[in-house]
């Protein structure tokens, strides 16, 4: 088949991409590297020699056409990570926008199948649990993660007219937080953010009491799940994510036990906003896809654990994927580019004080 890839330079899209490959698929990757890293690409090329790979460095929102046949565009291309897209703002809600209608243009041209990757993120800090994909979400429009919430929203409701009006068949993966090797060490996200913390014996930073909760899915189980979706016939938006629920605090210890960590906790203020609990039912892909996650935690932590203690002894530095300095993992002289939005936090219980500034959102 022939595949669009958009956002084939990020955490997942690298491990769909390389999966695709490996199947035979000729794949054309388009990327702006806004929070996707280079050596996710170069490590497609070299581990994929002689694949039919093309690779574009260009925003998918000034993307017009595209010339090639293709049987399937897939939509990966937006900050994912609270501190990406709270430090890209506008480029996220576009990346909902502009670069979800680019796309769709393009499958509707070429009577391809249209993914999205959307989120459990639509579902907002969530009045329903285990969310179910008929749960409508509690949003705050204007809250600081809105950016991110109300683009996917939006996007799932263009792919949506798209698929009513046009006949695109359209497929919207809700994904859950997903972690594995590949991610970027100033990615925020909770768990690349705890392991670089464990294995330089830093602080592990956690907000408020660490009782919010958080279902993690390993990357690989991931892909499988949005090839499942691609193929199948289902319509509507589909949870793809691990279905057991750990408190953020539970998983602190966890990475400091499997990494053999000194380090200790330090609590910090809860952002705006933060969901106090995530967790998918999963059923409607269980019957309908017939996929569930099958790497236990154990293993996908050893695995995550093994790549980022090799690229941080490597010098790999925790910078941005474009160049940008990062935002730091608790480290003090990184507050001052703490996007403004996120310092406004609130107070929780057992938080640290001017710590609480620190550190930013986390998915
Ligand atoms: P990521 O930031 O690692 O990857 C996103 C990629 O998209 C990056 O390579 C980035 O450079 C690229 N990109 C962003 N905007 C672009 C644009 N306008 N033009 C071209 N390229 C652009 O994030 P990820 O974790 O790999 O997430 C991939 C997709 O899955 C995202 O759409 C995200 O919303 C969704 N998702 C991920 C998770 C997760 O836990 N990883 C959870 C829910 C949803």
């Amino acid at each position: 088949m022939r595949i669009l890839l958009a956002g084939g330079a990020g955490f997942v899209g690298s491990h769909l991409g390389a999966r695709l490959l490996d199947q035979g698929h000729q794949l054309s990757i388009v990327d702006n590297l806004i929070t996707g890293r280079a050596a996710n690409l170069h490590a497609l090329e070299t581990n994929h020699a002689g694949a039919r790979l093309d690779i574009r460095i260009e925003d998918v929102c000034a993307l017009s056409r595209f010339d090639d046949p293709l049987d399937a565009v897939l939509h990966l291309a937006s900050p994912a990570s609270p501190v990406d897209y709270l430090r890209h703002p506008v480029e996220t809600l576009e990346a909902g926008a502009t670069a979800t209608r680019r796309l769709l243009e393009i499958a509707r041209a070429k009577s391809a199948r249209f993914l999205l990757a959307s989120t459990s993120e639509v579902y907002g800090d969530p009045l329903e649990h285990p969310q179910h994909e008929t749960y409508w979400g509690h949003v705050n429009p204007v809250g600081p993660r809105s950016v991110y919430d109300e683009a996917k929203r939006f996007a799932e409701a263009m792919a949506t007219a798209y698929a009513r009006h046009h006949g695109t068949a359209v497929r919207i993966a809700r994904i859950f937080n997903t972690y594995g090797p590949g991610m970027r060490l100033d990615d925020g996200r909770i768990v690349p953010t705890f392991i670089s913390q464990a294995l330089r014996g830093e602080s592990i930073t956690v907000f408020g009491n660490g009782s919010q909760t958080r279902s993690f899915c390993y990357v690989d189980d991931l892909v499988s799940g949005l090839l499942a979706l691609l193929w199948s016939d289902v319509e509507g938006p589909v949870n793809l994510g691990a279905p057991d629920e750990h408190t953020v605090l539970e998983m602190a210890h966890y990475v400091i036990q499997h990494t053999n960590s000194s380090s200790t906790i330090l609590h910090l203020r809860l952002p705006d906003d933060d969901p106090r609990v995530r967790r998918p039912s999963i059923e409607r892909a269980r019957l309908m896809l017939g996929w569930e996650p099958r790497t236990t935690l154990k293993q996908g932590i050893a695995h995550t654990v093994r790549d980022l203690a090799a690229r941080l002894a490597a010098g790999e530095p925790a910078n941005g994927s474009n160049g940008t300095p990062c935002h730091g993992n608790g480290d003090a002289k990184n507050h001052a580019i703490v996007p403004e939005v996120i310092l406004r936090s609130r107070s929780a219980d057992g938080v640290a004080g001017e710590a609480g500034r620190a550190d930013r959102a986390r998915g």
